[in-house]
Formats: structure tokens, C-alpha cells, sequence
């Protein structure tokens, strides 16, 4: 397999994460044969500063020891698995940047011998990009379940963005959808550590003298949760951890996978909750105030924001009214 194969099959199922303002197709570049172009691991997405880029998604190895019960790459399922070493990626990036097809990237990883261990590899590629080719572009980074505060920290200071998907709300919910991972220590604690540091150092120490954001993910649907469990916890990871957004991502089965019979979840309700975590986020909404139905969930067929009577931030609202009152 030479390397533009390998991330055309490492690539390929990078749809189930989300990642920046992705939009519009994925795209094509003159670099790449039919097959890679199928394969479709440039996608078009907006940055936090609103500047649109090439990011190439792409997991660094598809080999996994975890067995997460909805995902196609948990150990055990037989499918062709890949790897990159850190510098054949790195230099594979760096050609496809200097031929403009591909400007960030956003790279995670199935785990092999341990997070940290995969945490180390992830850190190598970083460094190779950053230190040994001078990369100065975007880059995200997944801080793999399991990573050590130490490994936390380095990979702050080499990326414009880090995640850790916490794909369920809580503990009992984690253990419905993947029963080893734990979430208070393996994917709470690196978002604590990653606030901790962020108000222990400062900014210069930081990649271009800037704190990274930080996001995470869920499987929305995926363990029955409730659209209000999801959302008390992106309001505490937003308040606590200064979580820049969540990611929703509605559950859809994979074929052998434990999940491969539960209906998928319809994706008018990862909208939803996105529309009632931006209330959240930017409108000065509390939790209390969302249109919860009796059992937790937002109503599917309304926009949060049109049955909460707004189209404009909480305190612009208020001060019309008393503007009007006066
Ligand atoms: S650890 Fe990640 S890659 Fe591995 S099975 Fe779980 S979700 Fe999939």
C-alpha cells in the first residue's frame, strides 16, 4: 500500500466525526486518483475566525484494542486495518499542502498499547510537522482516553485545537456504549487538565501564543440518553471547562457491530440539540429555560429558539423591553 492508499482507507469513515464548520462536498484536487477522491478525506471547513480551509480527517491508525460498541474500527470487526508511522504521515501531509490540496489537518487515532502510548504517537507526528517540516498551518488534535496530564500539555502547545470525545453524558450512559472506557477519569480529566493548564500558563508557551479551543463529541441517541443529559452536560463543559462547542453526532448503526440492530437516530435531533446548545453558548439562555418535553427531549418538528419566542440574545431581548417600557 503506498501512503496515499493508506489514507484513502484511514480516511474513509472520517464522516462520523465531526470536526470544525465542515460544509459542501469534499473535495477533489488533481493530486489524487478516482479512488483516493472517493475516499474523500479533504473536506471544506470553517475555522473558529470564520477563514475557510482544506482539512484533510484522518486517523493516524485504524487498528483499535477498545471495542466501542457503535464503532466500525473496535477491535474484533475484520476489515482491512491501516497505520501510519508519524513521519510518513507527516510528509504525506506536507506534499499534499505544498500542492494546495490540503491546508489543516484534524488527526485522531484508534488505540494501540494504551492511550498514552497512542497519545506519544499522535505527538510524534505534531512535532515532525511543526519542528522538523515547519508547518504553521491548522491543526487539531485528539487527546486520545487514558493520556497523561504531561502529554496534555505538549499537545496544547502544538495545536490550534484539542478534543476528547466524551460520546456519552455520564458514566452510566458511557458503559451502555463503550464499557472500557471510563469517563470520569479517562475522558472528564483531560478536559479538566486542558482548563487547568489553560489558567496555570500562560498564552506565549501556547502554539502562535494561543490557547487552543476545545471541543468534544457525542453520540446523540446512541445509549438513550435524553436530550436534556446531553445538554446538562455541554452547559457544565461549557461554564467549567470554557468547551468552545459539542459535536452531535446521531447515532446510525454499523453493520457487525453489538448496535448493528438499533434504529438510527433521526438527524433532525442533532440539530436540534446544536440549535439549544448555541442558545445556550451565545444567547444567555439557562438549561431550565429550554423546551424540554416530559421525557428530556427537545420537540423534534420546533426550533428551540421559536418556542422560546427569541431571534435575538437574552440580554439584547431584554433590553428592548426596557427600552419599550421606558
Ligand atoms: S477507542 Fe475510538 S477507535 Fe477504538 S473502538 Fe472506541 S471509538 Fe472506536
Amino acid at each position: 500500500m503506498n501512503a496515499l492508499d493508506t489514507l484513502a482507507e484511514l480516511s474513509g469513515q472520517m464522516e462520523l466525526e465531526h470536526a470544525e464548520e465542515s460544509h459542501g462536498e469534499p473535495a477533489k484536487s488533481a493530486c489524487f486518483t478516482p479512488k483516493e477522491q472517493r475516499a474523500a478525506f479533504v473536506h471544506p471547513a470553517q475555522l473558529p475566525n470564520g477563514k475557510n480551509i482544506k482539512l484533510l480527517k484522518t486517523l493516524l491508525s485504524s487498528a483499535c484494542e477498545r471495542d466501542c460498541f457503535y464503532c466500525p474500527f473496535r477491535a474484533g470487526r475484520d476489515f482491512r486495518r491501516a497505520t501510519f508511522k508519524p513521519l510518513e504521515f507527516a510528509e504525506l501531509f506536507m506534499k499534499l499542502n505544498q500542492a494546495n490540496a490540503a491546508e489543516g489537518i484534524f488527526l485522531s487515532s484508534g488505540i494501540a498499547a494504551g492511550g498514552a502510548n497512542t497519545q506519544n504517537k499522535i505527538l510524534d507526528t505534531a512535532e515532525i510537522l511543526r519542528k522538523k517540516l515547519g508547518f504553521r498551518g491548522y491543526l487539531h488534535l485528539k487527546i486520545m482516553p487514558g493520556s497523561e496530564r504531561g502529554q496534555v500539555e505538549r499537545t496544547m502547545q502544538l495545536a490550534d485545537r484539542v478534543s476528547v470525545n466524551l460520546e456519552a453524558p455520564n458514566t452510566e450512559r458511557l458503559a451502555r456504549l463503550a464499557p472500557h472506557k471510563t469517563f470520569l477519569e479517562e475522558l472528564l480529566q483531560p478536559l479538566k487538565w486542558v482548563e487547568e493548564i489553560r489558567r496555570s500558563q500562560p498564552a506565549y508557551k501556547f502554539w502562535n501564543g494561543h490557547y487552543p479551543s476545545t471541543v468534544t463529541q457525542f453520540v446523540a441517541g446512541g445509549s438513550d440518553e435524553s436530550d436534556l443529559e446531553l445538554l446538562t452536560t455541554t452547559n457544565w463543559l461549557m461554564k467549567n471547562v470554557r468547551l468552545k462547542r459539542a459535536y452531535f453526532s446521531a447515532f446510525h448503526p454499523i453493520r457487525d457491530t453489538p448496535l448493528e440492530n438499533k434504529a438510527a437516530v433521526d438527524p433532525i435531533r442533532e440539530h436540534r440539540l446544536y440549535q439549544a446548545s448555541f442558545l445556550l453558548r451565545d444567547y444567555g439562555f439557562d438549561l431550565e429555560e429550554m423546551p424540554f418535553a416530559q421525557d428530556g427531549n427537545l420537540p423534534l418538528p420546533t426550533d428551540p429558539k421559536v418556542s422560546l419566542g427569541t431571534t435575538k440574545p437574552k440580554r439584547e431581548a431584554a433590553g428592548d423591553q426596557q427600552s419599550q417600557s421606558a
